[in-house]
């Protein structure tokens, strides 16, 4: 085929591809429309998810009669005018690209009256034809009508999801906008019936209700804005720690009022629970980032849903920081901790008196405790400023249950404790420790060739210098084959190789941009594989060994990955529970 330029309406076309995807993605430019007109009430139409009409109507500043097909027209906006304003996005849309995509692959109808006219206009597009500009009747504000979207591009219309993926998909959207304008009202109507209905009375707890449920909303804490906040403010609601989710997608980020999806930002708040969540756990967030307009590029993609960050490290830092800071100050956080403390599902009296019992006994090392591991944040709370360092006192074995658990006498009661969560907290902490005294590293009498399926060869391969910090001397040995010649003294003895696929499985799953945090996650995950499995029987030394070297661990109470080590049943609940105690 000769090289030739494209008729205007195919160049619409494909363009239109990036901007309108789904259904959902024309009633999230219709609503950023509309906030950016200042309106105080939205209402959202839609009729078979959207495929055969989307109705948006606002009571915003309307459009001029005389600008109407100009506002169709693609590049063309009211919201900027010079190069300079790039820097200084204050509205939502900016690229002048939404009406006109939209109106490339459906038929749409754009009535609108600004408010100092006393009539409106009207005009109908269809396949890339303007119709001719009508007079209308109607109340200041606008109305865009989409129907039959993708009529234009069939292909499109084969890659949509099923119907209810796809209001679901819109419902995301209005809700996540009524969280982040909880000053207007909002209505979305599918199928004539009504969906989602926020009141606009600037209450964003109510909003919250919609987006997470009722329940959820109640229980989650709002963030507070820490004393050393700059001009970076993180504002929003964060879940307690015992109000979790099996992924991350409840996490919903904001950056100047914009919806945004940003991986890193999303890790930040992971990170805040740091030890106060199960592994496989995750919070429920809604947070609002605001900093000044050349801080933040919103022109990064058509769909406007990425941002970058003039300095990605200040917002991560701002975002994890407020977060944790909230999480220690509230309740909650001390109810997980002391619930980290006596195992989960503890009574609340017993975490109380745990919470008030223990800090007596702690020690006064100032040593950080090595799962406080948050990342260094200067002038953060200590994140464990109610959990660290809290010593074990000294406990006489009883003997083992059912191959897994060690029970133990102290001075306050009986502890049972998994044996397992614990030997993984004591290989951490000696791990940890040769680390420090450069010690961790053994030569290997006879080095081992192992495989690695090819999609990890290379994941692997990158990050041998991370593995040799860990005490890994691992080479390449040609194609997807590697070579250990050395491991960490605490693989000696158990399965070299075994050790290897642990660190790769965590590269593969990796998603804090610390390479400390990374490297603490890996050890976590080496001892993991390493440790005395449930199930398995120890004698009475190995148990007695196993809970003196737990003594000396400083923070005995959780393994690595924060789960408890132990349930406490003090003294005082024994009694309470045999009614020797009112
Ligand atoms: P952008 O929002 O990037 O400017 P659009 O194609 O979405 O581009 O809209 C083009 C222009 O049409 C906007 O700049 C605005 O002036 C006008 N417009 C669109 N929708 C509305 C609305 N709901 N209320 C008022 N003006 C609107
Ligand atoms: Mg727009």
């Amino acid at each position: 085929m000769p090289i030739r330029l494209l008729p205007p309406e195919l160049t619409a076309k494909i363009a239109a591809g990036e901007v309108v995807e789904r259904p959902a993605s024309v009633v999230k430019e219709l609503l950023e429309n509309a906030l950016d007109a200042d309106a105080r009430s939205i209402a959202i139409e839609i009729e078979a998810a959207g495929t055969r009409r989307i109705r948006v109507t606002d009571d915003g500043r309307g459009i001029a009669s005389v600008e109407i097909t100009l506002a169709l027209e693609r590049h063309a906006t009211s919201k900027l005018a010079q190069a300079e304003d790039l820097e200084h996005i204050t509205t939502l849309g900016f690229r002048g690209e939404a009406l006109a995509s939209i109106a490339s692959v459906a038929r749409v109808t754009l009535a609108s009256r600004s408010a100092d006219e006393a009539r409106g206009a009207q005009v109908h597009v269809e396949g890339g034809s303007v119709g001719a500009v009508q007079p209308v009747g109607a109340p200041p504000g606008t109305t865009v009508m989409v129907e039959d979207l993708f009529f234009a591009v069939p292909a499109r219309l084969k890659f949509l999801k099923s119907e209810l993926t796809e209001r679901r998909q819109i419902e995301l959207v209005v809700s996540r906008y009524a969280l982040a304008y909880p000053q207007v009202r909002f209505a979305l109507d599918v199928g004539g019936r009504p969906v989602l209905r926020s009141s606009g009375s600037g209450d964003r707890r109510e909003a919250l209700a919609s987006v997470f449920g009722l329940d959820e909303a109640r229980q989650m804490l709002e963030l507070q804005r820490p004393p050393w906040a700059g001009e970076i403010t993180v504002s929003g609601f964060a879940s307690p720690p015992s109000l979790t989710r099996s992924n991350r997608k409840e996490i919903v980020l904001f950056v100047n009022g914009r919806w945004i999806q940003d991986a890193a930002l999303t890790a930040a708040v992971v990170q805040a629970y740091h030890t106060l969540l199960m592994v496989g756990r995750y919070p429920m967030a809604a947070i609002f980032i605001t900093l000044p307009t050349e801080e933040v590029d919103v022109n990064v993609h058509p769909a406007k849903s990425e941002v970058r960050f003039r300095s990605a490290e200040r917002v991560f830092s701002a975002v994890q920081r407020t977060v944790r800071s909230t999480l220690m100050h509230s309740g909650a956080g001390v109810a997980a901790a002391a619930s980290d403390w006596s195992g989960p599902g503890w009574v609340a009296h017993a975490e109380t008196s745990a919470a008030i019992a223990w800090p007596d006994r702690s020690s006064p090392r100032a040593a950080p405790a090595p799962d406080a591991g948050a990342p260094p944040a200067p002038g953060s709370l200590p994140a464990s400023a109610l959990l660290a360092h809290v010593h074990l006192p000294l406990l006489r074995v009883i003997g083992q249950v059912g191959a897994t658990y060690i029970v133990a006498e102290g001075p306050d009661g009986l502890y049972l404790i998994d044996q397992h969560a614990a030997h993984e907290r004591v290989l951490f902490e000696q791990f940890l420790r040769e680390q420090d005294e450069h010690r961790i590293s053994q030569p290997m009498l006879a080095p081992v060739v192992f495989e690695v399926p090819a999609a990890q060869a290379g994941l692997l391969q990158a990050e041998l210098e991370t593995l040799r910090r860990l005490g890994f001397d691992i080479q390449p040995f040609g194609g997807s084959s590697f070579q250990v010649r050395a491991v960490p003294h605490l693989v000696q003895g158990a399965d070299p190789v075994q050790a290897v696929r642990a660190v790769v499985e965590e590269f593969e799953e990796d998603e804090t941009p610390l390479a400390r945090e990374k490297e603490r996650r890996l050890i976590a995950r080496i001892c993991k594989r390493v440790a005395v499995k449930g199930g398995q029987s120890l004698t009475s030394t190995e148990q007695e060994d196993l809970v003196s070297r737990l003594e000396s661990c400083d923070s005995a109470r959780t393994c690595p990955h924060g789960r408890p080590t132990m349930i406490h049943l003090s003294v005082e609940l024994l009694e309470r529970q045999f009614g020797r105690r009112g």
